[in-house]
């Protein structure tokens, strides 16, 4: 039954568009072709001492087309010991070599895996994990003054465990981690067991929806857990934080349900099982989400809320990125742009600002900054430029005030419902849109023309009004 649920779900996370060429133009990385990867199962050995991993990764796989061989990404920090693989239904599957080069784990099998088979690699690796070198900066596994975190937007999860680290490959995880006491281990998804053996706890932790892997995510700390919510709501959420900083880590997430509760109103129900913050010892750049998680610094937690169109943002990323994830880098505006709306839309609801005021100031700033971003494809260097992020929520703005708010949230519920745990892209943002618009009478030439002007020109337009 699960698999077919399963099936189920993954047939919408095809690309609509096929990605041209076998290099992601966005990352430079080559695709891994021709297979899916249906579920990872990771079971992992960490010392946070010497930061040392050691873990065996079990992939279960099926192919569409016949494999002669196929990669992986993964880091070569991390050294394959072995691989071995079990195939199905009577076609046997055998490796026959593995290496590794250019980031990539290179298996051949001993016959070519004919279409459509089910099967599944075990693949064991050790080593010292770090950061993958990016023109996005270090991402991935990064070890801490006191522990360890990951945060692999975009290229980082390779650092860690073998995958294929695409954004539209969504698929199921289980992720063991057994490391050091006192150390606490959270990951995304559903704390099954934990069991301490000697010195050491065993975590294991189950996905409980698809989830595309550099949002997969390990957090090792000497934490405590903060209940945030209730405890009889219906989605758990908590905080990880070190004891020093448990006053302002409560003052600071103070509104967490509350602003769970206004988006869930605004834009559907909480799309996972529950929501935990993590506030790391050392100060971060910025804050990160993972799938049902997300990471913030001690520097965004003083307890002053000068954090907490951020707080917003990241929580905003469960539907808009998360939920509803990307076919490909170059729609980032998808994620960025819906989760700063969501800023302007909290402070909205518990500020009484409206988001026209918040629109309209980022739309001077905007109007100051050069004007030479596409924000359907702003390029990998720019894909986080704050133009992006900007530009990408006047134009969610823009949509609000041509359907008006009726129809606007409407049609936003309808999108988010549409492409849960699934992939989208934003030709499936323009259908809901043009259907709202004939809805309540607004011209399909004005839907047109505003997405192109947003979308494809490079010049700002007009302020929405
Ligand atoms: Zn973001």
């Amino acid at each position: 039954m699960l698999g077919n649920i399963f099936r189920i779900m993954t047939r919408n996370r095809l690309r609509t568009t096929p990605v041209p060429g076998i290099r992601d133009a966005y990352t430079g990385i080559d695709f891994n072709l021709g297979y899916h990867v249906r579920s990872y199962h990771l079971d992992l050995n960490y010392r946070v001492g010497p930061n040392r991993l050691e873990g065996i990764a079990t992939l279960q796989l099926d192919n569409w087309q016949d494999l002669p061989s196929m990669t992986l990404d993964l880091s070569p920090a991390l050294r394959v010991t072995r691989v071995t693989a079990t195939g199905s239904a009577g076609v046997p599957v055998r490796v026959a070599r593995f290496r590794q080069s250019g980031g990539k784990l290179r298996l051949s099998f001993a016959q070519p895996v004919p279409v459509d088979t089910e099967f599944s690699l075990v693949i064991r690796y050790a080593g010292t994990p770090k950061p993958i070198r990016s023109v996005w900066g270090d991402l991935g596994w990064e070890e801490l003054e006191n522990g360890a975190l990951v945060a692999s937007q975009p290229v980082g999860a390779p650092s860690w465990f073998p995958c294929d680290d695409t954004p539209d490959e969504k698929a199921r995880y289980e992720i063991v981690v057994t490391t050091d006491n006192p150390y606490i281990v959270a990951v995304n998804g559903t704390l099954l067991s934990k069991r301490s053996s000697g010195s050491r706890t065993r975590w294991h932790y189950r996905v409980g929806h698809p989830m595309a892997s550099y949002l997969a995510t390990v957090q090792i700390g000497e934490y405590i857990q903060l209940m945030l919510s209730e405890p009889d709501a219906t989605v758990p959420v908590r905080a990880w934080v070190p004891p020093a900083l448990r006053d302002s880590a409560r003052a600071e997430f103070a509104d967490q349900q509350r602003m769970i509760d206004v988006f869930t109103e605004l834009f559907g129900p909480y799309p996972f099982n529950s929501y935990s913050v993590v506030v790391t010892e050392d100060e971060l750049e910025i804050p990160l989400e993972a799938q049902g998680l997300s990471i913030f610094g001690s520097n965004h937690i003083k307890g002053d809320h000068a954090w907490e169109r951020l707080i917003a943002h990241e929580l905003s990323h469960q539907w808009f990125g998360n939920s509803l994830g990307l076919a490909q880098w170059n729609d980032i505006w998808l994620n960025e742009g819906f989760a700063c709306y969501a800023e302007w839309l909290w402070f909205e609801h518990s500020a009484n600002r409206h988001a026209t005021v918040s629109a309209r100031e980022h739309y001077e700033e905007l109007r100051r900054k050069p004007q030479d971003l596409l924000l359907s494809n702003p390029g990998p260097r720019d894909m986080f430029d704050d133009r992006v992020y900007k530009r990408g929520a006047l134009t969610v703005h823009a949509l609000r005030v041509l359907l008006g708010d009726d129809a606007f949230f409407r049609m936003l519920r309808r999108y988010v419902a549409a492409g849960a745990h699934s992939v989208v892209e934003p030709v499936d943002l323009k259908r809901e849109v043009l259907a709202a618009a004939a809805e309540v009478g607004v011209p399909e030439t004005d839907v047109k023309r505003l997405w192109h002007a947003w979308l494809h020109e490079k010049t700002l337009p007009e302020f929405p009004r």
